[in-house]
């Protein structure tokens, strides 16, 4: 039987690798962890508790009650993993602009990523794993087998983030849509705690002019190197 190996895939927001790492956990028949759900997850906790308020957040609250949060995941019909907080499904909500403009904040919280990360080496320490976010192969798996650097322009990522977010019927300004990207990026790439690098064993995707079946072509290619080995 092939090797199930661990595939960490990290990269700017919006920039199509959950996307990837979906189709990709399904060719391969693997579990598929979207770890910036998780974080989205603690954020709309800490919103929904009053304890983010004119974007200041108060750290200490939320480190206190890290241990009444309860993270899972459930599938769907469509097989596709949808966020459980405390046993409520609150994909939808994880996902609207008001939790992307705090997510961040709340992901450079040291107590809030510690949590995190041990919930994370947990769901893949039996090797067929596909997991996506921003320090997957830096700190959550360093020793994964295989590692992507997902890129796209910034324009391209900033023109799909706002398509998918009007198909799910959210109302936003296609401007909020990109200072969120950029905002996002600046404050992952510049925290102090565990920031988003490409390692240097990453394998960098740029999928600017790649379609969705292209990038996972190729990211399977790369992936079967490893299997097969
Ligand atoms: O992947 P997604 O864009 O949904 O992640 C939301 C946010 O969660 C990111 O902008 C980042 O601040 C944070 N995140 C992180 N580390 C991860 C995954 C996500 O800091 N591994």
């Amino acid at each position: 039987m092939a090797q199930k190996i661990t595939i960490a895939i990290d990269g700017w927001s919006s920039c199509g690798k959950s996307t990837l790492a979906k189709d990709l956990a399904k060719a391969l028949n693997y579990i598929y962890v979207d770890s910036g759900a998780m974080y989205r997850g603690v954020t709309l906790f800490a919103m929904r508790s009053g304890w983010i308020n004119n974007d200041e957040i108060d750290e200490l609250q939320l480190k206190t009650a890290l241990d009444q949060i309860k993270i899972a995941f459930t599938l769907n019909q469509s097989g596709n993993p949808e966020l459980l907080l405390n046993d409520e499904n609150v994909e939808d909500e994880i996902r609207s602009l008001e939790v992307s403009q705090q997510v961040s904040k709340v992901a450079a919280i040291k107590e809030v990523r510690n949590f995190l990360v041990d919930q994370q080496r947990r769901m893949g320490q039996s090797g067929g794993v596909v997991m996506d976010g921003r320090d997957i192969g830096s700190v959550v798996f360093p020793n994964a087998e295989l590692k992507l650097f997902v890129t796209a322009e910034p324009e391209v990522r900033a023109k799909r983030r706002y398509h998918e977010l009007k198909e799910k019927g959210q109302r936003v300004a296609e401007q909020d849509v990109i200072d969120n990207i950029n905002e996002r990026d600046h404050l992952d790439a510049n925290r102090s705690e565990s920031p988003l690098i490409q390692t240097e064993d990453a394998v960098v995707v740029d999928n600017t002019n790649l379609d969705r079946e292209e990038q996972l072509e190729k990211a399977k290619a790369l992936a079967n190197k490893y299997i097969s080995e």
